[in-house]
């Protein structure tokens, strides 16, 4: 028998009727007793909170990590899924990724259906996540939905409706799960995890700023003068903004913000191809440019980055590396 942790935060797995529309408000058991065990599986539950994940704050985020390790500090379990909102699971599934040093697995899974729907994806997608846990070892952080199983890093939420939430846009899935097989078909590149940080008594404010036809830098700049200590840049294209962007870019980084230039476009890498207000002048502004992640991969590695260190010479160390095989993604290392 093998024996998975299972970690409730809530999401629409949790979620019921509110009398004006869904909200999160169960607990792990009852989201556990709505699932399918697999024979070989037995259960323990930590219920750490009951939320939709658009509500969630780094604090959560952090309570996440720390739990997941302490788990794990017991070497009788043989993994960990946690069940959580679609919404920004992609960013709790990467903080934990980014820290993730231990062979065993930590699934991520939730519900696009509510709890109770007669045809909800949530208990089958809970059985999936177990079986996942149980049966994979060193591929880090994984998401299992819709029999799909994926790297956590550079999967994003696809699809606002759809049984099949996920994809990384730039890569390929890690693997599937059918007729109680979990069959994976390439390894992940990880880079080296990160020391877990202690949880600060001031956590550092990250924000994100989108570029558009007709942006100016205002939003930018209010970032940094609300005490941004990093920002992500949402630019258009391969990574381009204006040279007001770029000016703002500058400013900042002199100030010691850390900046992040990612793109609104779904697939493909940030680029330096164009100048006047492009990738190029935006990193020559001092922008760290974050291969295939997206906005909320990008911020989460500048909160690990800001997290790890108070130096900034340091945090752009820990950026860069915590991006650095997001690049690679694309390329498997095995096929199988
Ligand atoms: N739609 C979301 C979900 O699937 C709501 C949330 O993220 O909590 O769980």
């Amino acid at each position: 028998m093998g024996r998975i942790v299972v970690i409730s935060t809530g999401g629409t797995i949790a979620s019921r009727w509110q009398g004006s529309g869904f909200a999160a408000d169960a607990d792990g058991n009852e989201v556990m007793a709505t699932a399918p065990l697999p024979e070989d599986v037995t259960v323990e539950v930590v219920d750490l909170f009951s939320v939709n994940s658009p509500r969630l704050t780094t604090a959560h985020q952090l309570t996440l990590l720390r739990t997941v390790h302490e788990v794990l500090a017991d070497p009788g379990v043989d993994g960990i899924v946690v069940t959580h909102g679609t919404d920004t699971l992609e960013e709790s599934a990467f903080l934990v990724d980014l820290h993730h040093h231990d062979e065993r697995s930590v699934v991520f899974t939730g519900a696009q259906l509510p709890m109770g729907a007669e045809d909800g994806d949530g208990p089958a997608n809970l059985y999936d996540a177990l079986l996942v846990a149980l049966r994979t070892r060193g591929l880090g952080v994984l998401v299992s939905f819709a029999g799909q199983v994926h790297a956590a890093r550079g999967t994003i939420k696809t699809q606002t409706l759809a049984a099949d939430a996920f994809a990384d846009p730039s890569g390929e899935w890690l693997g599937k799960i059918g007729f109680g097989k979990v069959t994976v078909l390439r390894q992940p590149r990880r880079p080296q995890p990160l020391a877990v940080p202690a949880m600060p008594e001031a956590l550092p404010r990250v924000d994100m700023v989108m570029h558009h036809a007709d942006a100016d830098a205002l939003l930018f700049r209010a970032a940094v003068d609300a005490g941004a200590r990093g920002v992500v840049l949402v630019a258009t294209g391969a990574g381009n903004a204006t040279p007001e962007f770029v000016e703002a870019v500058a400013e900042a980084t002199a100030r010691g913000v850390l900046v992040a230039l990612t793109t609104r476009v779904p697939a493909g890498p940030v680029t330096e191809i164009y100048t006047h207000g492009g990738a190029v002048d935006l990193v020559a502004a001092g922008a760290v440019p974050t291969g295939t992640l997206r906005a909320g991969q990008a911020r989460i590695a500048v909160l690990a980055a800001l997290l790890a260190s108070g130096e900034r010479a340091e945090q752009e160390r820990v950026l860069r590396l915590a991006l650095s095989a997001g690049a690679a993604a694309t390329k498997p290392l095995v096929d199988a």
